[in-house]
């Protein structure tokens, strides 16, 4: 008897958790349907990139973005729409660099530059000198004072091409990029070129944030990407003669902090008002192209969930917030003041996810959160497979989101296909004619997905 009713016992609880896996099934499908028909991010995109086009922090451009989102997501019929105010940091590039390097006198190439963001102007003249050519800051150190004083210090290790992760071979030359000219500095060099961070060979220079550290002002010196072809030129061009010099010429220049928004909607939650997912991206991008895929595609896919959420009758548990996040890159003020005051208001987050890895066919998402709130995704994973979502693994999230993280929230990021993200990345060929709508899409629908999970069912906190 007891055996039947154990029986009868399990019976149901299968039955209703098949029962509960249908449901998602419908819901989540309901969401791609409305994303792949009906979808808005693919219009925002269009606006935000060729109406406004690169939105550095403190630009005109910036602002015009912070408008135009606040206005369409007041358009959504949100419970809330806000913005926050933010103080960010204002650089700007100037008039477009000009590069050449010389073999001998008057026989000079000409190739393509981009100052670093955050990079001091070169003299107004420009800046001519000797090159040395180092593959890393660990070769720069052991060729010390010696050979570094009064030469333009060329950092020129390529990206990793047998990774299949190329954020993993981002990771793996950024510190060149970031504190090649803090390093360099400190050897007597008179400027710094580096690798563009691109796995193909273009004409396409990327920029990038770069910092200073504790360098005196008076002894910083500028620094500018250089195209991966035009590497490769004057890293031959230096084997054959050592002697030749490099020419550059840029007037960039940091200017007061200036006010500047995160801008921000939510959908109040019917049970949970107090428990708070966010779903968001950054507002601002770089200067050189319009920031299609870094990160507007990451701010459209992200009003959108709310969109789809509400589109398909979805009343969500929990509040659930959008945010377009100001300055993430060159200064991350807008993810640092998000986190500042949710905390000072003791808001509790449980959720948060990030895309800000291009608008490409998304795989999956990575997580930064407990083992245990891992498995309560995994049982997810099977609503996904029809989607060709296939990817939950531990990892980074994101950015902005990863000032909210404490014991309790979980943090992710979505994770599109990634080989082409680096021809476009902090470069003039970042446009949105690069972007594919249904990827696009995909992106928005996969995100909508994953928060209305994690609204339904909650995030399993640990007995402890
Ligand atoms: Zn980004």
């Amino acid at each position: 008897m007891k055996q039947i009713s154990l029986l009868l016992l399990l019976c149901i609880t299968f039955g209703n958790s098949v029962l509960a896996q249908d449901k998602d099934a419908e819901q989540i499908k309901k969401i791609y349907d409305q994303a792949l028909t009906q979808g808005k991010a693919y219009d925002w995109l269009n606006y935000l990139s060729n109406q406004i086009g690169g939105r550095l922090s403190g630009s005109v451009q910036a602002q015009q973005a912070v408008e135009y989102t606040k206005s369409q997501l007041d358009s959504l019929g949100l419970d809330r729409v806000w913005l926050q105010p933010v103080k960010v940091p204002k650089w700007v590039r100037g008039t477009p660099e000009f590069a050449y390097f010389e073999t001998s006198p008057g026989l000079s190439t000409n190739v393509d530059i981009c100052a670093l963001g955050g990079s001091v102007a070169t003299p107004l003249g420009g800046l001519k000198a000797g090159v040395v050519e180092v593959q890393s800051i660990e070769e720069l150190e052991s060729l010390g004072k010696e050979k570094v004083e009064g030469k333009i210090v060329f950092f020129n290790r390529p990206m990793d091409p047998t990774l299949i992760s190329t954020f993993a071979a981002y990771s793996g030359c950024v510190d060149q990029r970031y504190s090649g000219a803090e390093e360099a500095a400190k050897y007597g060099a008179v400027g710094v070129i580096v690798r563009s961070m691109n796995l193909r060979i273009d004409n396409f220079p990327h920029t990038g944030s770069m910092g200073y550290g504790d360098t005196p002002v008076s002894k910083r010196i500028p620094a500018a990407a250089i195209s991966t072809k035009g590497a490769e030129l004057l890293s031959t061009t230096l084997k054959l003669n050592s002697e030749t010099k490099f020419y550059f010429k840029q007037n960039c220049k940091q200017f007061n902090d200036v006010e500047s928004f995160n801008v921000i909607g939510e959908i109040k939650g019917s049970e949970f008002p107090n428990e708070i997912i966010v779903v968001g991206g950054h507002l601002d991008s770089w200067d050189l192209g319009d920031g299609s895929h870094d990160d507007g595609a990451g701010c459209v896919q992200s009003m959108d969930v709310l969109r789809l959420l509400k589109t398909t009758g979805y009343k969500p548990k929990r509040t659930i917030r959008v945010v377009l996040f100001m300055n993430e890159e060159n200064g991350l003020r807008g993810g640092n003041k998000y986190a500042e005051i949710a905390k000072g208001k003791n808001e509790k987050h449980v959720f948060a996810l990030e895309s800000d890895a291009g608008g490409f066919t998304p795989r999956g998402f990575s997580f930064d959160c407990s083992d245990e709130n891992l498995k309560q995704v995994l049982s997810w994973k099977s609503l996904f497979e029809p989607y060709y979502i296939h990817l939950f693994e531990k990892g980074f999230s994101g950015a902005d989101i990863r000032p909210l993280k404490d014991d309790g929230i979980v943090l992710a990021g979505l994770r599109p296909d990634s080989q082409r993200y680096f021809e476009h990345h902090h470069s003039e060929n970042d446009t949105f004619e690069h972007v594919n709508k249904r990827e696009l899409e995909l992106g928005a629908a996969s995100m909508a997905s994953l928060v209305y999970l994690f609204d339904k069912y909650g995030v399993i906190t640990s007995a402890k």
